[in-house]
């Protein structure tokens, strides 16, 4: 009997499969991700449980049909957003009774009383909470609504997260990880040759550090950094560029140690796993040796009863690269990445040079807002404004949005693989950034320097 997946049955629900996943969770059953498999059992019961919504009206159910119409449950919220909100009542995350009383249009006194009812003793100068005032309000039939709060970092960038209505679908971020000589750089190559027909004038394809390519009218992007140094550098400064993990194992060969890092790299990062089990042109090759070693170490696959998804391939033939990227697809589809390309670009420093005739140069992935040529750009330790941009067919371009991949000229210095970058709308902007950053490094260098001689002081007591 037929087994389903989670966004299997969601997409039949017409309903989004995270909203089936917070289901599951309240009915009990655990479920890892979109991809899990539903027992036979688990399905009757949801179908039951859909089936029965469009006939019961109850509130409850009523934001149930609501969100079968819509098949996204952000929709909601952008709907609700779009409509009618314009007029509620903006209060902060905590406000002086005083001043609620007046956006409320309340005496003093009034709140005051309503707050002792709720065992709350406060004066007209005291701040409340939102939620207590929230509830205030609504004893007195008025719904009211957190303000938005620009969030800034350290160095003054906005940080305010995207509104739903902003973020637009983007393409997904790739590493390949796995042993060495299982074929990460052949499939890499394999990829490139079967899917990137364009090419620069000339004929010669500058590497950039990255590529992409397009099947279906959708783009992906691979980073050709070896999946583990990205990982190991990257992650720890907090940076997580890649959307999805692919792991090459050789069928001839099996999960070795690097494979075995790789999968906990992957899993510290919490990111989905799919494996290219490569060179199965190998006469040798044993791909179910390889499936029962995966499953020893963590990663199950679909045929094993998990989710993670198999894909045979042989980097050296070409052969199986198609269905890959398909899957990739398929796994980015349920990932619903986003971003929004109305802003100024941030993103994260994949790697950097010093090119003899062009300078500082370095390849950056812009992971959210579009970066045009002459921005303003803090990366690091470096600022500068961008004098050109060359995307991974090596051509020049002048605009680049989410999840692109690009070369840039013109930074005062060479930023550091991991270090994270932001346009700015002044040159003046971007250079106090760095100058903040680098009194910040200094200060950090000075004391770590200070802790050692201190330390060395002692020795020769
Ligand atoms: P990496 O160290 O993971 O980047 O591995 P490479 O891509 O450098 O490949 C290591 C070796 O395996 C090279 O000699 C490749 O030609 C060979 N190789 C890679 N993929 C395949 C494949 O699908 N089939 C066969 N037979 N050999 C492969
Ligand atoms: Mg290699």
């Amino acid at each position: 009997m037929s087994k389903l997946r989670v966004y299997q049955l969601a997409k039949e629900f017409d309903i989004s499969s995270k909203e089936l996943i917070n289901r599951l969770v309240e009915l009990g059953i655990t479920v890892t991700n979109h991809m899990s498999t539903l027992e036979e059992e688990t399905i009757g019961i949801l179908k039951e449980l859909y089936g029965k919504v469009e006939e019961e009206p109850d509130e409850k159910k009523v934001t149930e049909k609501k969100n079968k119409k819509n098949k996204d449950s952000s929709e909601i919220t952008e709907h609700k957003e779009q409509n009618g909100d314009k007029n509620m009542i903006k209060i902060p995350e905590t406000i002086a009774v005083q001043e609620f009383s007046e956006k409320i249009e309340k005496n003093v006194s009034q709140i005051i009383t309503k707050l002792m009812g709720l065992g709350v003793f406060a004066t007209a100068n005291q701040e409340i909470d939102f939620d207590v005032a929230a509830t205030i309000a609504l004893e007195f039939g008025i719904e009211i609504e957190k303000e938005e709060v620009k969030e800034e970092n350290e160095f003054g960038f906005d940080q305010t997260p995207d509104k739903l209505e902003d973020l637009k679908e983007r393409p997904p971020v790739i590493t390949v990880m796995g042993h060495v000589d299982h074929g990460k750089t052949s499939l890499l190559d394999a990829i490139r040759d079967t899917h990137v027909t364009e090419r620069e004038a000339g004929g010669i394809t500058q590497h950039i550090g990255a590529s992409e390519v397009e099947l279906n009218g959708k783009r992906i992007v691979f980073l050709d950094t070896p999946g583990h140094a990205a990982f190991t550098s990257m992650r720890a400064r907090g940076a997580s560029i890649t959307d999805i993990a692919i792991l090459v194992v050789a069928a001839d060969d099996g999960v070795m140690p690097q494979t075995i890092e790789a999968i906990s790299h992957a899993k510290a990062a919490n990111i989905p796993i799919i494996v290219a089990l490569n060179k199965i042109d190998r006469p040798n090759a044993n791909p179910d040796k390889v499936k029962q070693e995966l499953s020893e170490n963590g990663v199950l696959i679909e045929e094993w009863g998990g989710d993670v998804i198999c894909a045979p391939v042989s980097a050296l033939k070409g052969e199986g690269i198609d269905n890959l990227l398909e899957m990739i697809l398929l796994v980015a589809e349920i990932l619903e990445l986003k971003a929004n390309p109305n802003k100024l670009a941030f993103g994260t420093v994949i790697e950097a040079k010093l090119d003899k005739s062009r300078g500082p140069v370095a390849t950056i992935l812009i992971q959210n807002g579009t970066l045009k040529v002459g921005d303003s750009i803090a990366a690091g330790a470096a600022y500068g404004r961008i004098r050109a941009m060359i995307n991974s067919l090596g051509k020049n371009i002048k605009i680049a949005g989410p999840a692109t991949a690009v070369e840039i000229l013109g930074l005062s210095d060479v930023p550091e693989a991991g270090d994270s970058f932001n346009a700015t709308k002044e040159d003046k902007v971007a250079r106090q950034v760095v100058e903040k950053r680098r009194t910040k490094m200094r200060e950090e260098n000075l004391n770590a320097t200070a802790k050692v001689s201190l330390e060395d002081l002692f020795k020769h007591i």
